[in-house]
């Protein structure tokens, strides 16, 4: 993957989550935050990590923060801060804004002022919890749009042992296989003579109301 420079702006939980995945996988992250501490804290996870306030203009300019392919603005509470931030970034210029917003207003706010990616980390993660429990079968989602997802779903156990041209799980689902999970393997795009076998997790794509119901099948 090609080494991408990342601006993170807030180093809390989910700021400091953040830079250090990106960190981790390889890419160049600047951390950035009002509090030393934090900075101090959070010093061995980045390649960076610099004290600033930004909602200063000078601190943003004095880190070259037009030159980052991505900011990430992971300020929430001060809800100020964050909306200030993002309008500032957006006058001098950065193209790709990402920012947590803690509800529905911030968020209004801050797509108002053209945010491209909004994040609601508690709502999303409660959804998630709920989704999960509601379907213990489901191990993984992405929501492609209102209706779509694509779920990572384990295999009901009465389709082992059998191939996906008996099973037939398009015509009787409405639900696509397009890869299956086996041992830390994936075999993408499984042949229709693919054997499923017990503990096998097969990659789903579907309507949410097909994928919830062939999640629950035993
Ligand atoms: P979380 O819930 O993820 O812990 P918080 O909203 O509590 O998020 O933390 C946000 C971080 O943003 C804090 O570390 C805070 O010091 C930092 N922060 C707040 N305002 C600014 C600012 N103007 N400039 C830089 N960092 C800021």
């Amino acid at each position: 993957m090609a080494k991408k420079s990342y601006a993170v702006i807030g180093l809390g939980r989910f700021g400091t989550s953040v830079a250090r995945r990106l960190h981790e996988a390889g890419q160049e992250v600047l951390g950035i935050d009002i509090n030393e501490e934090k900075v101090e804290a959070s010093d061995m996870y980045f390649t960076h990590a610099v004290i600033a306030d930004s909602t200063e203009e000078k601190a943003l300019n004095s880190v070259g923060i037009k030159n980052f392919d991505c900011v990430i603005v992971a300020i929430g509470n001060d809800i100020q801060s964050s909306i200030l931030t993002v309008m500032l970034l957006k006058n001098l210029g950065v193209k790709n804004i990402i920012a947590k917003a803690l509800g529905k207003r911030h968020g209004q706010v801050l797509e108002s002022i053209g945010v491209e990616w909004i994040i609601y980390p508690e709502r999303d993660m409660g959804e998630r919890v709920a989704n999960q429990l509601l379907s213990p079968n489901m191990l993984n989602y992405i929501e492609l749009s209102k209706d779509y997802n694509i779920e990572e779903i384990i295999l009901p156990s009465k389709m082992a042992g059998k191939n996906l041209r008996e099973l037939n799980i398009r015509a009787k689902y409405n639900v696509s296989v397009i890869a299956i999970m086996r041992n830390g393997n994936v075999i993408v795009s499984p042949s229709p003579e693919e054997l499923l076998q017990e503990g096998d997790i097969l990659v789903t794509i579907g309507n949410r109301s097909d994928l919830a119901l062939f999640a629950s099948l035993k």
